[in-house]
């Protein structure tokens, strides 16, 4: 057993980043200035995009991207169930509401079919949330919001890169919100990334991140600037700062080292995993390119006598960190006073009971990953049911574990 704890996660920040930072602070220039261009500029040639705009998190992209569609009072947005508070929260600065969808079994992306049954005339928008980093199924998604006249903004937090076939997340919706928060595929301690085709719609966000006033307002201090500005409407103060996008361009240029060595974790887990039948591991679909932002493996409670929560004890007892992605929205206390129940989205609640996610980051050794692949072997062996219980009480474990589910 290892004698350190090995963090859920951990950045991975180099000399670069720590260099281009106090270049950053040497130059004078700490706010929204060139680096945050140059960044946007990397971003969008990197992902495939006409239009990328800078803000300080994928929470204000979100904000940003529903007020460029004009999101009104009273207009509902389809958001899964199974993501992270910021997905639907923005929605409700509108006051309008978030319509929770249940999960595809397979890939816990919202599912296609649910988000069609779902679609009244109030709909405005569907927010798919790639989750973990396995693309949704986006030609059905965009086929559904054409046939409806809606608008798809992705929540790409987990989504860096990720590709449906040949297209990669960030080129493909009407919008895509990208994260660099410290736990996500790139990060620039905290930040984000919105890039659309559509010019209006980035310069709307443009100008709506910083107070809503005239473009290019951030040169007003260089000589090429001017010291007058108008307010076009009522903005946010979401730009992100030259500190943080210098940190950006150096993860951007990682990005791809980054991705491989994820891949490399899952594949390992993979492989390691595949002889246990109580873990069932992440699927990728064919066709798509996954990022492994996450790898989140479900238990099959009903052939094991410990609960997740136990499983997620035990592996702490063994020094490694874990977490759960996610709570889903339904079961917080916000979304039942507003009359949702567990029994309305059955995938998403049956898989959260049953998921832990483990570590998966490039700061990870080999010996990191083989201390969690042997942790895992080891608690799910001690606590498996099957092979080891007697035909005679195989029968009272079924029925035990049938309550347990209920
Ligand atoms: C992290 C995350 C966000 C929020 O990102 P911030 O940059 O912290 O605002 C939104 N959606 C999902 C699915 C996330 O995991």
């Amino acid at each position: 057993m290892r004698t350190s704890f090995l963090p859920f996660h951990l950045p991975l920040v180099g000399e670069e980043e720590i260099r281009a930072v106090t270049d950053t602070l040497r130059s004078g220039w700490l706010t929204t200035g060139p680096s945050v261009r140059r960044f946007e500029q990397q971003f969008g040639s990197f992902v495939g995009a006409a239009h990328s705009v800078a803000v300080n998190s994928a929470t204000a992209a979100l904000h940003l991207a529903l007020d460029a569609i004009g999101l009104q009072e009273g207009d509902e947005v389809l958001v899964p169930t199974m993501t992270f508070a910021a997905t639907a929260e923005v929605v409700t600065y509108f006051n309008a509401t978030p319509v929770l969808i249940d999960s595809q079994p397979d890939t816990l992306n919202l599912d296609p079919e649910k988000v069609e049954a779902a679609i009244t005339p109030r709909t405005r928008a569907i927010i798919p949330v790639h989750f973990a980093g396995h693309p949704c199924d986006m030609p059905r998604l965009m086929e559904i919001a054409k046939a409806h006249r809606l608008m798809v903004i992705e929540d790409a937090a987990h989504a860096l890169p990720a590709y449906f076939g040949d297209d990669m997340v960030g080129s493909i919706g009407d919008i895509t919100c990208f994260s660099f928060y410290a736990t996500k595929t790139i990060t620039t301690g905290e930040g984000g990334m919105i890039t659309t085709e559509r010019q209006d719609y980035a310069e709307r966000i443009r100008m709506m991140s910083l107070h809503g006033i005239s473009k290019d307002a951030w040169k007003r201090y260089t000589s090429e600037g001017s010291w007058y500005y108008e307010i076009l409407e009522p903005g946010y103060k979401y730009n992100l700062t030259d500190i943080a996008a210098a940190i950006g361009i150096e993860q951007l240029a990682k990005c791809r080292d980054f991705w491989r060595a994820r891949r490399r974790i899952a594949e390992r887990y993979h492989d390691a995993f595949a002889d246990l039948p109580e873990i069932q591991a992440p699927v990728s679909r064919s066709g798509i390119g996954h990022s492994w932002h996450l790898y989140v493996i479900q238990l099959r409670l009903e052939q094991l006598s410990a609960t997740r929560d136990e499983v997620i004890e035990e592996l702490k007892a063994e020094n490694i960190g874990t977490s759960v992605h996610f709570i889903p929205l339904h079961l917080h206390p916000y979304y039942r006073t507003r009359g949702y129940q567990r029994s309305d989205f059955p995938v998403a609640t049956a898989a959260f009971e049953r998921m832990v996610s483990l570590p998966i980051y490039p700061r990870m050794t080999d010996e990191d990953v083989e201390d969690v692949i042997d942790a895992v072997r080891r608690i799910v062996l001690h606590s498996r049911r099957s092979t080891l219980a007697p035909l005679s009480t195989r029968h009272t474990a079924d029925r035990v574990a049938v309550t347990e589910r209920s």
